[in-house]
């Protein structure tokens, strides 16, 4: 039954923004745990109060909106979206309707196998977010610091065709919103919001089925899970020869199910008209180019540059350009590299992510410069410390000291020992000590001197504490092999 049917999703998403202020009056946008503090008469709706529109709103909007391909509406209106809800003092919410500022983006994903897609986005619009209920068992709380704090909300065509597709978009916009700075990009702290419509149809069908609305989607796993959840229950109902009601539904997450908030009968018309008390929202050529100007290379634009550049794996690209300070971190070591920057990447994806987490850091908690990262390399290039060393040894403290490679070395002693006289003086006390082995290497067969060696290789490194130069260690220890 499941291969006659095939899905059909669009997302709408909410997205605040990082204004220092909210989207109609001075008040602070910040996450509080405080309640209330951060209210005056505009957003607490008191009659009489007037908005006035936030510029920085308006340009982290449009910065969006360019980076999602998006055509930009020299003008826009302001309208009252009606509803009755506690957390939404004036009774409407100022949003956007019939004239967004932004319409026809769209944004390339590319999925697990490599293929690329592309999702249209239908439009940007700019509003104001409501404020926060919090429900206990015989009463309900109201904390309006989130009311008036400005979001965007991106809605895509529905081009999405399966839960995975889903999710990708979803990461793909967030990662576009962080890098350039617009908005924080926290599913779970609700700074990013993803409502998901779903319908499914025959396969091949051009025709829509009715849809169902998804809400409370507050991770990727669960838009990937809830729209699987959603389908498989879609294709129930209409191969048993029922009918999709068009509704809302909410994601239990504990259950891992969809269940009825509202059916159509239920929605609620929002009574939309342009807003009387804000001007129509300009947005001039000479701005634009400002903003335009102010957006700098993108997460896809910085991929393809590095891959060319560079000469780094695809895939290690692809991870750089989820994340901005890591991308540039990466860049500026291997400027400072002399051999294969795919050595930097390997250095920074593996090793130094992974001290990271150990220390429960975060990138951009490093205090010393990417240089160090080239430096150390280089220090391995010149065989004054092997890469073992600069591993486990000097990038850990690097990390909890922020000291140059060059003063780690130094400090701790691990420069590598590259001494002929010094490394056979050793060689020769291992032998001493371990006759047996001396004697295998010359009896045994093929296999049996290799391990022979393998076991000389281990003693000197153990007594030089991994400091002494491998290459020449194991030369020398099959030279004095043979000759005693
Ligand atoms: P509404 O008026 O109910 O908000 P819209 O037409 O504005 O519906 O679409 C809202 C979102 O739902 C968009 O992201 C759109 O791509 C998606 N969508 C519309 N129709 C369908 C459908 N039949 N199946 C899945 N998604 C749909
Ligand atoms: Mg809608
Ligand atoms: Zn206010």
């Amino acid at each position: 039954m499941k291969d006659k049917y095939e899905a059909v999703i669009g997302l709408e998403v909410h997205a605040q923004l990082k204004t220092k202020t909210k989207m109609f009056c001075g008040c602070k946008n910040e996450f509080t745990n405080e309640p209330n503090i951060n209210v005056c008469p505009v957003c607490l709706g008191h009659p009489g109060s007037l908005p006035v529109i936030n510029k920085k709103a308006v340009e982290l909007a449009v910065k969006a909106a360019l980076a999602l391909n998006c055509k930009i509406h020299k003008k826009s209106v302001f309208a009252r979206k009606h509803y009755f809800y506690p957390d939404l003092p004036k009774n409407y919410q100022i949003s956007q309707y019939e004239e967004p500022f932004a319409t026809d983006g769209y944004l390339i994903i590319e999925k697990k196998d490599g293929t690329k897609k592309k999702i249209r986005i239908r439009r940007i619009h700019m509003e104001e977010d409501a404020g926060k209920s919090i429900h206990e068992e015989h009463f309900s709380k109201v904390d309006l610091n989130r009311a008036g704090v400005p979001l965007i909300e991106i809605v895509s065509e529905p081009d999405i065709s399966d839960p995975e597709e889903a999710r990708l978009y979803m990461q793909k916009l967030r990662d576009i919103l962080v890098w350039i700075g617009v908005s924080d990009g926290n599913l779970e702290e609700g700074s990013l919001r993803c409502d998901a419509n779903v319908s499914i149809r025959p396969k091949g069908s051009d025709k829509l089925g009715t849809k169902v609305e998804i809400k409370n989607l507050n991770s990727f796993k669960f838009i990937e899970k809830a729209l699987r959840y959603e389908i498989n229950r879609q294709i129930e109902v209409l191969s048993q020869g029922g009918k999709i009601t068009q509704e809302t539904r909410l994601y239990d997450s504990q259950k891992d199910i969809t269940k009825t908030m509202r059916s159509k009968e239920e929605a609620e018309d929002y009574r939309y008209f342009p807003d009387p008390d804000l001007p129509p929202l300009l947005i001039d050529d000479t701005w634009l180019e400002e903003i335009k100007a102010s957006l700098g290379e993108l997460p896809d634009e910085f991929k393809e540059r590095v891959i060319k550049d560079y000469k780094i794996k695809p895939s290690d690209a692809d991870i750089l350009s989820r994340n901005k300070t890591l991308a540039y971190f990466f860049e500026e070591a291997a400027k400072s590299y002399k051999g294969e920057a795919q050595k930097v990447a390997n250095l920074i994806l593996s090793d130094l992510l992974g001290i990271l987490k150990e220390e429960k850091m975060k990138i951009e908690d490093l205090k010393f410069p990417a240089s160090y990262i080239g430096e150390l390399l280089n220090l391995v290039d010149k065989n004054i410390i092997s890469l073992k060393v600069a591993k486990e040894e000097v990038l850990p403290e690097m990390v909890k000291t922020s000291e140059s490679p060059q003063t780690i070395v130094e400090k701790k002693g691990l420069k590598q020992i590259t001494d002929v006289s010094s490394i056979e003086k050793i060689i020769k006390q291992a032998f001493e000590n371990n006759p047996k082995a001396v004697k295998q290497y010359k009896t045994g067969d093929e296999r049996k001197k290799q391990k022979a060696i393998q076991f000389f290789i281990g003693q000197v490194m153990k007594a030089t504490k991994g400091k002494a130069n491998p290459k020449l260690t194991r030369e020398l220890i099959i030279k004095l092999l043979n000759e005693v």
